[in-house]
């Protein structure tokens, strides 16, 4: 079976930083059609669970205490780029809008809800090596 890696909040892991997850409705789905292989980089940059809600601030990524974690988002990205790496998965599925995870669209740092296009530290990381990846809006044009 494929391996497919995923934004563990999509696979239902409580990591987003409220404390809950982005259960995708169509998990069981997918699972039936991929191996997947969960990772959360804000995770494995030891973050807490939960945490104030972040935004990247042109090359920073803040939370809305202005406390700067920009360290700590390109450590965890690059241990998911590596776990990515290691597992063989040939694409990896993203949640949107998250500053980590997003694809193509993200918060414009005003933490206003107002958003802009953009990619997500992990993504920017992922597009570099130039993986195969998704949103999951975008979960039609994953081939199994
Ligand atoms: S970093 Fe990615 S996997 Fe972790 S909670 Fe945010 S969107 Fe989900």
């Amino acid at each position: 079976m494929k391996k497919l890696m995923i934004s563990a909040c999509l696979a239902g892991c409580n990591c987003r930083y409220d404390g809950g997850n982005t259960k995708l409705a169509q998990l069981d789905e997918l699972q039936e059609r991929f191996e997947l292989i969960p990772v959360c980089p804000e995770t494995l940059a030891g973050l807490p669970c939960p945490r104030h809600p972040l935004e990247i601030v042109g090359d920073r990524v803040v939370n809305n205490q202005n406390e700067d974690f920009t360290e700590e988002f390109h450590t965890g990205a690059e241990l998911a780029v590596q776990l990515w790496k290691e597992s063989g998965c040939p694409a990896v599925l993203l949640q949107s809008r998250s500053p980590s995870c997003g694809k193509g669209l993200i918060y414009d740092g005003t933490f206003t809800g107002r958003k802009i296009a953009g990619n997500g530290i992990f993504t920017q990381k992922l597009i570099q090596e130039k993986a195969e990846i998704y949103s999951e809006l975008e979960l039609e044009k994953i081939k199994a």
